[in-house]
């Protein structure tokens, strides 16, 4: 799993406990999609979100570990 931060960008307040104590990192998977990574410093939740959808962390991690075209990865 590689994943390649792009840039970290404003402050936004966390969807768990509207505090702006957050993190927000863009992130590239290796399928080419972005997806915004979003800790909370106060409740210590994490989110993932692409395109203002919430994504399951399972969702991220199939995306970041999606096998190339022609791999025999079965
Ligand atoms: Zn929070």
């Amino acid at each position: 799993m590689s994943l390649v931060t792009t840039r970290a960008s404003q402050l936004r307040s966390c969807t768990t406990c509207a505090s702006n104590r957050v993190t927000e990192i863009v992130m590239t998977l290796t399928d080419g999609s972005s997806v915004d990574f979003v800790s909370c410093h106060a409740c210590e939740s994490r989110s993932w979100t692409q395109a203002g959808r919430a994504l399951d962390i399972s969702t991220v991690l199939t995306k970041a570990t999606k096998p190339r075209l022609g791999s025999a990865a079965a």
